[in-house]
């Protein structure tokens, strides 16, 4: 059988989470052998995500986990929490007969159904481009003889894995193997997530090329814009509630 992909997808409310939410269900449900671990930023499971999630197609599973205030600056890594407590789920609930990929899907990124057919044959971690990152069209691992040999980017190439959340994959038995590997608040400086959390499971010389050595861009870390809400009603609201 296929190796499950588990893609763990941080999110939390504001008025476009269903929209998001939405645009990365039609894409996951036409994967096949596909888990969605969706983890809320949020003191519970919200009511929006739950229904949301029963109705969309994809085996999921639905955590929660609140991003303590203090965390919630501007300039600090987003997210840590909610992709840790993603990972403790893996180490809980499946075990060394289990065979899958895991896979960090921000809920704001665009996704081909090309990646998840790359990301399938993951045996440590892969790695591929990302578009829309590092201050550039897009960034990638540079491959010479099927070997992953630096960075094009264009910011602080200095990072021992200049790649974004989007731009790599880990083995389901890595993330089993290495129990105590996962995303740091302290000592962690803006940016350096992915690369701090990689240096825990791998070397930059045992990454798997994936995309055609690395040459085609199969996932955008795209920014969705705030909706104008500058005239939403104060008082006279709408007759009926309706969810968005
Ligand atoms: N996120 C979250 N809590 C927050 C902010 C963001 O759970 O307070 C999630 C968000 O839904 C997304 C991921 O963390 O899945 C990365 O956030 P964002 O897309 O805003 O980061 P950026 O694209 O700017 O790196
Ligand atoms: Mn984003």
């Amino acid at each position: 059988a296929l190796p499950v992909i588990y893609a763990i997808t941080p999110t939390y409310t504001r008025p476009v989470q269903k929209a998001e939410l939405t645009r990365l269900a039609h894409a996951f449900r036409q994967v096949p052998r596909f888990h969605w671990i969706v983890v809320e930023d949020s003191t519970t499971r919200t009511d929006l995500v739950a229904r949301f999630l029963a109705r969309c197609g994809v085996p999921f599973t639905h955590l929660h986990m609140f991003t303590p205030r203090r965390f919630k600056r501007a300039g600090m890594p987003r997210a840590t929490e909610q992709r840790n407590a993603a990972l403790a789920w893996l180490r809980q609930h499946r075990g060394r007969r289990d065979s899958g990929v895991v896979f960090f899907a921000d809920d704001d990124n665009t996704y081909s159904l090309e990646l998840f057919e790359e990301m399938r044959s993951t045996r440590g971690v892969s790695v591929w481009p990302v578009g829309f990152v590092g201050g550039r069209a897009y960034e990638r691992p540079l491959v010479s003889g099927g070997k992953v040999i630096g960075w094009y980017t264009g910011w602080r190439p200095d990072r021992p894995f200049a790649t974004d959340m989007a731009g790599f994959a880990v083995n389901l038995q890595v993330i089993l193997a290495n129990p105590r590997a996962q995303f740091k608040r302290r000592g962690s400086q803006p940016g350096m997530q992915e690369s701090d959390f990689l240096k825990q499971i791998t070397k930059v010389t045992e990454l798997e090329p994936k995309a055609n050595n690395c040459t085609r861009v199969l996932v955008w870390h795209t920014r969705t814009e705030k909706p104008h809400l500058a005239n939403e009603p104060k008082h006279r609201k709408d007759t009926v509630v309706i969810e968005v």
